[in-house]
């Protein structure tokens, strides 16, 4: 019954920080959201005290009448949103759904093509320190270098080549539509399953600002947390009754015990508040604000690759300001702008240091940022790493990146998150 403050100071002290932070940061870093308080109080409730092993009707537990309400919304809720018949919703996160999808439809030793990792793939997609890299014989595409786009051809070329069991589409830093229609093509020439992992751009789906994956993909998989606006956590979508049952068997009891109730009721009023007009609108800003942010970007000097972006994300390519994505990120942090440095297609730099930073536009458009907000974080963008070329030092121009960081505030705090906390 002791509330944390007094329990346990240090915990609930960092908390309080980090609440802080999230308050006075502009938040650009693609992957990150800012969810409702809803969803907040579901996660922290007391379903995170059930065991529920096994899935809503058929658990190992008893008393698990409510939980299974809760699972159940979630399913339904999900399934609705991406209009697809079965749906996993246990997945603790997007790297155990797409290892769900691994143990599911293929043995160690077969063949996955991927994206790679430095075109904007995911670590899960067959890098080689991962276990889908370690464990199977991964084959990698990448981009068009002229164009910045995935290079089809490529895919085309590898799959005939190397026959793979699985091949999947989708990535972590790729800001373009992907042609799901082409990658089924390919995957039905050599006998592969289509897995396509929508983590980043599955709120895009739901909302109609992006093609489905579905009818072309036997499964899809997505994390909750990004576009989607939930908690941290992972789903796998298919329409295949063969393919469910595996994958269900595969999440539970294949890789994970305990599904995390809590998480799960996260999700399903995630997925609620995704099922609503307002959320169309939210994910139309999202799109808009990268398009604003990108477009200021260009005409400051910077390259985007691919040109633009046709999502909520964008990866800015810094040599032409002679600057490194390590540099570049920690001088922005300095001025409370945060992203995550990102390597480009063919980056010269080593992966601890890039060439470019990704950016994306869910999380400060939650807080209410428009069209205008995002032109000015570009001006600011622009100014701090301006500073930092001109310095012509890591330490960047403290000046500058105080005059920024005291703006940036200016802004964080016209648009307040989480008000009376
Ligand atoms: N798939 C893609 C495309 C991602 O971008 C990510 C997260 O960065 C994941 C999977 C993994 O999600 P998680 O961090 O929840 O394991």
């Amino acid at each position: 019954t002791e509330a944390l403050a007094s329990r346990d100071g240090e915990v609930f002290s960092a908390i309080e920080k980090e609440l802080g932070r999230q308050r006075h940061e502009i938040e650009l870093i693609a992957s990150e959201n800012i969810v409702s308080r809803a969803v907040l109080e579901a996660q922290g409730s007391v379903l995170t005290n059930k065991y529920a092993e096994g899935y809503p009707g058929r658990r190992y537990y008893g008393g698990c009448q409510y939980v299974d309400i809760v699972e159940e919304l979630a399913i339904e809720r999900v399934k609705q949103l991406f209009g697809c018949e079965f749906a996993n919703v246990q997945a603790n996160s997007g790297s155990q759904a797409n290892q769900a999808v691994l143990l599911a439809l293929s043995k160690p030793g077969a063949t996955l093509l991927g994206m790679s990792l430095d075109a904007g793939g995911h670590l899960t997609h067959g890098a080689k320190p991962n276990l889908s890299g370690r464990w199977f014989d991964a084959v990698q595409y990448g981009l068009d270098t002229a164009t910045g786009l995935i290079d089809y051809d490529q895919v085309e070329s590898l799959a005939l080549d190397h026959k793979p069991e699985v091949i999947v589409a989708g990535g972590s830093a790729y800001s373009r539509r992907i042609d799901f229609k082409r990658f089924r093509e390919i995957a039905d020439k050599v006998g592969a399953y289509l897995w396509v992992d929508m983590a980043h751009f599955a709120g895009l789906v739901a909302a109609g600002e992006h093609p489905s994956p579905f009818p072309h993909a036997h499964v899809a998989t997505s994390t909750t947390h990004k576009t989607l606006r939930g908690p941290r956590g992972g789903i796998v979508l298919t329409n295949d009754a063969e393919i469910a049952k595996k994958i269900n068997s595969a999440i539970f009891p294949g890789l994970q015990g305990g599904p995390l109730m809590h998480v799960i009721a996260g999700k399903a009023v995630a997925f609620g508040e995704a099922l609503r007009p307002s959320y169309k609108s939210y994910i139309a800003a999202v799109c808009e604000n990268a398009r604003v942010l990108a477009e200021t970007l260009r005409e400051g000097g910077l390259d985007i690759v691919s040109g633009g972006t046709d999502t909520h994300l964008m990866l800015v390519d810094l040599r032409p300001m002679n600057l490194t994505g390590k540099a570049s990120e920690k001088a922005l942090g300095r001025a409370n702008i945060t992203c995550n440095k990102n390597g480009v297609p063919n980056d010269p730099e080593k992966p601890t240091i890039t060439s470019g930073i990704r950016l994306g536009s869910p999380a400060a458009t939650s807080r209410g940022f428009g069209a205008a907000e995002f032109r000015e974080v570009g001006k600011l963008i622009l100014e701090v790493l301006d500073g930092l070329r001109k310095a012509n030092s890591e330490d960047g121009n403290a000046e500058v990146e105080a005059s920024v960081k005291q703006r940036v505030v200016a802004l964080t705090d016209r648009f307040p998150i989480y008000q009376a906390m």
